[in-house]
């Protein structure tokens, strides 16, 4: 009998996702379950993956097997093929079907603060595959126009073919060279998606225009570790609404689970395993 769940990665030393997803299986009852680290090296993913379809129910996907995983995959979801990246997989007789709750679950994130998005102006930057999960939900949430700034141009372009692809909204490519001088007052929400802040460099500090930032726009960084960014930190400074990376990797396992499951998880239980795990941080 298939009795596990799992997050597959490589490294893994950082995950939080065992502690979150076994403290809603106990809540559940769901003694027979068990959800474990799969840290495998791209060398041995394919024995891998052989034990996971033999042995687990489903498998969450992160860094760097989000894009990678998709050969392996027999059915892909419209979310996570328009966002080119899977980070959840359900096995059912002996097929992988991957979809990506990445975006639904950074939608919750706002929801659970009252953040609209419906015809608003948002800034995106970053243009790696949380950036792609981030951008697509959001234009089906009804955003009116989605900027995104990155390095490298070619990525930051495939990401807006992908958004014009989606639907109608507007966006263009700025230059991560030009942000400090790009006029950043027409956005109502601005996310950080790159890696910049997160532990352990935790010091270090996206370079833009702070000093432009009005107090009714909302900053939003993807990143849980630390829970507060220097990103963050200096639209908290300024009296800005303030959206951490810990309320979307809640939602997205809850998105998970749902699937694997077919019932919503307890939410307060598995927050609350979150905010232990962090506790003195
Ligand atoms: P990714 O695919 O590697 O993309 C990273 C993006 O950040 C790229 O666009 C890259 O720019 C940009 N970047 C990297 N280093 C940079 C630097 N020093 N300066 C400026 N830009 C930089 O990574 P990902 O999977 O999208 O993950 C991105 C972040 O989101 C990570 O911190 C991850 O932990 C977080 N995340 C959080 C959750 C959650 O549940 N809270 C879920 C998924 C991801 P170029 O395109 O120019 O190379």
């Amino acid at each position: 009998m298939r009795t596990k769940l799992g997050v597959l990665g490589y490294p893994l030393g950082h995950t939080l996702s065992p502690v979150m997803h076994n403290a809603a299986l106990k809540a559940m009852g769901r003694d027979e379950l068990e959800y474990v680290k799969i840290e495998k090296d791209y060398h041995e993913l394919q024995a891998a993956i052989e034990e996971i379809k033999r042995d687990f129910i489903g498998i969450n996907v992160t860094i760097p097997y989000k894009e990678k995983i998709m050969p392996w995959v027999q059915e892909v979801s419209y979310e996570a093929r328009i966002a080119g990246a899977i980070n959840t997989i359900t096995i059912k007789d002996g097929r992988m079907i991957g979809t990506n709750t990445d975006g639904l679950g950074y939608l919750r994130s706002l929801r659970e603060k009252d953040i609209q998005v419906d015809g608003k102006d948002i800034l995106i930057m970053g243009a790696g595959g949380a950036a792609r999960g981030v951008a697509t939900a959001l234009l089906g949430a009804g955003a009116n126009r989605i900027d995104v700034c990155n390095r490298k141009k070619n990525r930051g372009k495939s990401l807006m073919d992908i958004l014009s692809a989606v639907g109608n909204a507007k966006s263009s490519w700025i230059d991560f060279k030009a942000l400090m001088r790009t006029d950043i007052s027409r956005y109502h929400l601005i996310i950080n998606t790159t890696p910049v802040g997160m532990h352990p460099r935790g010091s270090e500090k996206l370079p833009f225009p702070y000093e432009e930032l009005e107090k009714h726009q909302v900053l939003s960084d993807l990143i849980y570790r630390p829970r507060l960014t220097g990103f963050l930190q200096e639209g908290k400074d300024r009296g800005l609404k303030v959206v951490d990376g810990l309320d979307m990797l809640l939602y997205q396992g809850a998105e998970s689970l749902a699937i694997w499951l077919g019932t919503e998880p307890p939410i307060d239980v598995m927050r609350e395993s979150l905010l232990e795990a962090l506790r003195g941080e």
